[in-house]
């Protein structure tokens, strides 16, 4: 079931600020395992498992956003040219198959830019910056653009689809972060009744300064917060292990810390002590330059111990990434056992 969430999920278009495809999705699969759902001012969706009184409150964050492109002018030939959602490498910008969400229906289109046989030497050397690109969706003028439907403000996804290449291999767009999305929803369905009451928040706008998590943790006031999200996994050519030695495959990644986060100690005792007893691989980050939305919950009035349970994902913030389902999985496994066992530690 996870792996059928996460294909629907990894489908669906979500590019920053643009979160309603998947908020619907969410609001579907959380739906028969939860008391009651609400969207709040900020288009976070909020999920409660009502728990007993006098046990703590926990939020579970997954963003639901991914990074992707926005329409910022559609010039006099019809081409369009476009602002960056979210931290994306210009490098990785040309000749991708793209999206354009319109009010008349997506519009297909490919990144395009000035072609290399006639291009200078220097040129074909240099990176072409993303405002020397355009996008080609096939119209002819810019009246023929928004006849198709294209206007300034529509987000543009990435034209990828989810594929299993292996028993447990996976590739596929934003699972940054869907596979938090669908860590959640599979941590909820593994939960019968608990004592603490959860609240499973899909956030919005994480991309762009975790901006979502902030108006949702002020409103669920939390005991104990977990961000589940994606991390980077080092284990490709070029990495050193001092980089990163987050690897696929190898079990959830806990943030000891990062740019944004120092773990709560007790938060990261919590879920080691957890993942040891239930023989649940995990491993271990330190120092990455990035952060999630655990960084903002735990800032939030006078402070929630916060922590995150992450999949090392190899190529995230590009059009297509890939993971490992068994991480997936025991990240659900981890989340849930730490779920069940809160009450020895907070
Ligand atoms: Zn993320």
């Amino acid at each position: 079931m996870l792996n059928e969430n996460l294909e629907q999920l990894s489908n669906a278009c979500g590019v920053t600020g643009r979160e309603e495809e998947v908020r619907n999705l969410m609001i579907k699969l959380m739906k028969p395992y939860v008391d009651k759902i609400t969207v709040d001012n900020f288009d976070n969706v909020i999920a409660v498992k009502k728990g007993k009184k006098g046990f703590p409150k926990v939020m579970l964050a997954a963003h639901m956003d991914e990074i992707g492109l926005m329409v910022k002018t559609i010039n006099k030939e019809g081409f369009l040219q476009f602002a960056k959602m979210g931290g994306i490498d210009d490098r990785i910008l040309l000749a991708q198959k793209v999206i354009v969400y319109t009010k008349k229906g997506p519009l297909h289109g490919i990144i395009g830019s000035k072609p290399p046989h006639i291009q200078k030497e220097e040129e074909r050397k240099k990176i072409v910056a993303y405002d020397e690109l355009f996008i080609d969706i096939g119209a002819e003028s810019r009246e023929d653009a928004n006849s198709m439907g294209a206007t300034v403000g529509d987000p543009i996804g990435f034209d990828v689809k989810y594929v299993q290449i292996g028993k447990d291999t996976i590739i596929g767009k934003a699972f940054d972060n869907r596979a938090g999305c669908a860590v959640m929803i599979e941590t909820l369905s593994q939960l019968e009744k608990t004592e603490c009451t959860i609240f499973a928040v899909g956030t919005v706008q994480e991309e762009v300064g975790l901006r979502g998590a902030g108006t949702a943790a002020f409103s669920v006031d939390p005991d104990v917060a977990l961000a589940l999200d994606v991390t980077v996994a080092g284990d490709v050519p070029g990495v050193r292990e001092f980089d990163t030695s987050v690897k696929m495959g190898k079990g959830p990644a806990l943030t000891v810390s990062d740019s944004g986060l120092i773990a709560n100690p007790k938060v990261l005792r919590w879920l080691r002590e957890v993942a040891e007893n239930a023989k649940i691989p995990y491993q271990l980050e330190t120092g990455l330059l990035g952060t999630t939305d655990a960084a903002r919950i735990s800032l939030t009035r006078q402070g929630v111990p916060s922590g995150t349970i992450c999949i090392g994902t190899r190529y995230i913030h590009s059009p297509v990434s890939m993971m490992s389902l068994k991480d997936a999985e025991n990240s659900a496994k981890l989340t849930a056992a730490a779920i069940r066992n809160i009450k020895k530690y907070f």
